[in-house]
């Protein structure tokens, strides 16, 4: 006996469930989940994945598997009173592909296979509608050309274009019953020509040839691409889905549609989608056709709307999420094609989290881990400056929110290539999975055609990526590399900018403002507050930084790099003077020009940092990397300082580093110029007395660089709590505070028992960290590193994600000697990876304290740290919360 490579659906027969989508794939699990709860669909079958993942590997099926697919053929043949390949009622099908993830556009669609120069007749007879028969068997031939048989699909739009023309028409709906069977003709043509072979009039031939095609498209390029981006294991493959096809193009009383159970774009609790009447399936995804908004189907059709406001609720309840449905009408009957979880914005994705626990639909913690933390990344992201001048080109279809600047480009591979460098806007008629490469490094996509359902639409909206959609004003001559609208001409490589809340196109680059925090959002993570053990600081050197981000939720600051100060207005002059002076008393002089400066920005910071934590971290970069290089900035600063040009461009040469990023620079610069140390230590200590004075709570942790010794450390600490006692006793005033260091150095981790004798706190600095433990410099590892995550050599950018298996190593062991010294030694990370999910939840499996990260990044740390909580078998009782009352959270 074999296994069961099959699984029927429908018609009372239904053999799988809602929960085997790694059998069955998503769509295979839904419409089986669909069948058992009584939601209307064709009778059909499911291929397994099983069945794709040996094919792929031998190219060739298990054995016992044809038995079973003309056993299920048989099966849809009794329940639809039809014939496969022939009879009165000739039994057509779709063919779909459907893995466990949803990979939208990634698989190809077979639709009406089973139509030949028979059964197209049979067809004709039974349904009454020459026309319609004619108008599914061209589209067979062109889908099945394009799809099974790789010829280019431009061929045949090429015809039909060119019919229409003949004909003088617009629409391919104003071609008669005689174009199509033509058509049809042509189309065979086509295939012979390309292929070599007739177009294959066997259905049983054109079954296998579909199911071998999708098989093979799980390997495709773009699905592979699709893949990667979004962290699809390779080794899944597809399901097959065989359904009975039903018509939505059997006339004014037929229809097909795409809808969803809540608003995606926004996340309101609105039954939400387009439908066509008289159409086919891919029409509507297609952008071909306008569509009209669902709720127009009540004027349409009010009975089969009824059915579909019914079914759309039935299957939200059962899911206990929004769902994304494709149905089909059928002379009056309503069919369910598909259902599954909803891709949603992050906007979206926090409203529906919120309103399901106020509905009861689900619990809190389910709200918290609904929302993917990179996914609050589009709720944080800028709009458009409603005080800017704007000229705005046209308005169309907010497909997905974001307000982004980038230069046109039209070419897909050439938005590729440009937008790895600079910001480019791809703009397309309408988008297909082809384009997908250039998608993902535009900034933003722009199309002509298409609804909120489009390609471009649904695939923008997955990646949080800015679009609008159906600009259908936009009159497109990418030949002569432009577009044109409203009279304005706008060429390849001019700036635009998209508003993809409003869906307004306009000329030049605009400004943009922050993002307004909604009450939802504040209530979800409110919620994950509450699971989280992570603390999450930011990494903020202004006062203003530090408001943005105590705004979204720091409870502190992990790292302030104090050189960044350095840059602002003229007070790189004093602190090039102060580098270049050449002895003790040169640099006395441009110290205490720097001291004040210092001291009011630490001021601000203290006071918008009231009752947290602030760790400021001492001097760190090479000294070259502040030092004038050009001739005239030479000559402007010898004005200034009175030292001779050519003094100074001695002094400059004398700091060149070959190799500066582990050259002069951290805890190095303290000691070899100690009144640095003195200096800043004064700043942060007079400015903490300062505040105190005005009532705010100061906690100051100050943090020693690039530390690799526990002598290095010390000699620092020395100097720091020296100054501590002078400012305090000058003051009259004390107030307590921590001495720590980084730990980004190899020798630090290594050492980090001896280092935690005179440390306080660690601070895990993991950029650097994770340069020395590769051995590979930061700055120029772009060149190379992409590569090593494309062939698989490493699996992410180190820089990005912590490589756990190395750098973490470091990490862990230094923790936990630390800690083995000092049992209350506070351990922190300010690197990157502060603000990236996955390596979260890494920290917080460590044990550390906080992370920190720049301040938009704090809420994505919030939600990754409660997720990381939540998914902790350590925490086996994760704390349940009572569902708070509306009132509370407003
Ligand atoms: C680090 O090295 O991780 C760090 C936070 O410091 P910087 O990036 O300033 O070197
Ligand atoms: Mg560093």
């Amino acid at each position: 006996m074999s296994s069961q490579y099959v699984y029927f659906f429908g018609a009372g027969h239904t053999e799988g469930d809602g929960k085997m989508k790694e059998l069955l794939g998503g769509k295979g699990a839904g419409l089986a989940e669909m069948a058992r709860i009584g939601v209307p669909v064709p009778p059909g079958f499911t291929i397994t994945t099983e069945v794709c993942r040996l094919y792929l590997r031998g190219q060739s099926y298990p054995d016992g598997l044809r038995e079973q697919v003309a056993a299920a053929i048989e099966r849809l043949e009794a329940a639809t009173a039809k014939t496969f390949g022939g009879g009165e009622q000739p039994l057509l099908v779709s063919v779909r592909s459907g893995a466990k993830f949803s990979m939208p556009g990634m698989m190809d669609t077979i639709l009406n296979l089973g139509l030949n120069d028979t059964t197209v007749q049979a067809l004709a007879a039974a349904s009454g509608n020459e026309r319609f028969a004619w108008d599914s068997y061209r589209r067979f031939v062109q889908m099945y050309g394009d799809v099974v048989l790789s010829v280019p699909g431009a061929r045949f739009e090429e015809l039909i274009e060119a019919r229409k023309h003949d004909r003088g028409v617009k629409e391919d709906t104003d071609l008669s019953a005689d174009d199509l069977r033509e058509l049809t003709g042509a189309f065979k043509d086509v295939v012979r020509e390309h292929t070599g072979d007739e177009f294959p009039a066997d259905p049983q031939d054109q079954l296998w040839g579909a199911i071998q095609a999708v098989f093979r498209s799980w390997d495709t390029p773009r699905a592979k691409a699709y893949r990667k981006v979004n962290g699809i294991p390779d080794d899944l493959g597809t399901a097959v889905n065989v359904c009975s096809m039903v018509f939505g193009n059997m006339g004014d009383d037929s229809a097909t549609g795409v809808c969803f159970t809540r608003d995606p774009s926004t996340g309101e609790r609105e039954f939400y989608g387009e439908f066509l009447v008289n159409a086919q399936g891919e029409d509507v995804v297609a952008g071909i056709r306008d569509p009209l908004p669902i709720a127009r189907m009540c004027e349409v059709m009010p009975e089969a709307y009824g059915e579909l406001l019914d079914a759309q609720a039935k299957l939200e309840s059962h899911f206990r999420d929004a769902q994304d449905l494709e149905f089909t009408v059928e002379r009056g009957h309503l069919y369910m094609l598909q259902t599954r979880t909803a891709k949603r914005t992050g906007r979206a994705a926090v409203r529906m989290a919120v309103e399901m626990v106020d509905e009861g639909m689900i619990s809190i913690d389910e709200a918290v881990l609904r929302v993917a933390p990179a996914q609050l990344d589009q709720l944080l992201h800028p709009t458009i400056d409603p005080a800017a001048e704007v000229r705005v080109l046209t308005t169309a279809l907010p497909a997905s929110p974001g307000a982004v600047s980038g230069k046109v480009v039209f070419n897909p591979d050439v938005a590729a290539e440009q937008g790895l460098h600079e910001e480019v806007i791809l703009v397309r008629r309408e988008t297909s999975p082809e384009d997908f490469h250039g998608m993902v490094v535009a900034q933003g996509i722009l199309t002509a055609r298409g609804g909120m359902t489009s390609h471009a639409a649904v695939v923008a909206r997955g990646m949080g990526k800015c679009c609008v959609a159906g600009a259908g004003d936009i009159e497109m001559d990418e030949a002569r590399g432009r577009f044109t609208v409203g009279g304005v001409t706008v060429h390849e490589g001019e700036w635009i900018t998209l508003d993809g809340s409003t869906g307004r196109v306009i000329l030049g680059q605009v400004p943009t403002v922050e993002a307004e925090l909604s009450d939802n959002f504040r209530r979800l993570m409110e919620w994950a507050d509450q699971f989280r053990t992570l603390k999450v600081r930011t990494n903020a050197d202004t006062p203003h930084d530090s408001q943005v981000a105590r705004k979204f939720g720091a409870e502190g600051i992990g790292l302030c790099r104090t050189e960044h100060m350095f840059f602002e207005g003229d007070r790189i002059d004093a602190v090039r003077e102060m580098i270049l002076a050449g002895n003790p008393t040169g640099r006395a002089v441009a110290e205490a020009k720097l001291l004040p400066m210092q001291r009011e920005d630490f001021e601000g910071i203290f006071r918008a940092m009231d009752g947290l934590p602030v760790t400021i971290r001492l001097l760190d970069p090479p000294l070259h990397e502040f030092l004038p290089h050009g001739d005239s900035e030479i000559k402007h600063l010898a004005r200034k300082t009175g030292i001779p040009a050519a003094v100074l461009r001695t002094r400059v040469d004398a700091h060149h580093e070959a190799n500066p990023m582990l050259g002069h620079r951290g805890c190095r610069l303290g000691i070899t110029y100690p009144d640095i140390t003195w200096m800043q230590a004064q700043a942060i200590f007079e400015a903490a007395v300062n505040v105190a004075r005005e009532g705010v709570t100061v906690c100051p942790e100050i943090m020693v660089p690039l530390v690799s010794t526990r002598a290095e450390l010390t000699q620092q600490r020395h100097i720091i709590d020296q100054v501590a006692e002078e400012v305090f006793d000058h003051a009259g005033l004390s107030v307590s505070y921590m001495v720590g260091t980084m730990i980004e150095l190899p020798r630090a981790a290594l050492t980090a028992d001896e280092i935690a004798r005179d440390a306080q706190f660690f601070s895990f600095g993991t950029n650097d960290l994770t340069q020395t433990t590769f051995g590979l410099s930061r700055d120029d590892a772009g060149r190379f590193l992409p590569q090593y995550v494309e062939q698989g050599i490493i699996p992410d950018d180190p820089f990005q994600t912590l490589d756990v298996g190395g750098v973490g190593k470091l990490v862990e062991m230094a923790s936990r000697l630390g800690r083995g010294v000092r049992a209350d030694l506070k351990l922190g990370i300010c690197g990157e990876h502060g603000g990236d999910p996955r390596s979260i939840e890494f920290f917080h499996a460590t044990g550390l304290n906080y992370v920190s990260c720049s301040p938009y990044r704090v809420p994505i740390a919030r939600l990754a740290a409660a997720h990381a909580a939540l998914n902790d078998p350590r925490l086996k009782e994760p704390k349940m919360v009572e569902k708070p009352e509306m009132a509370a959270a407003s």
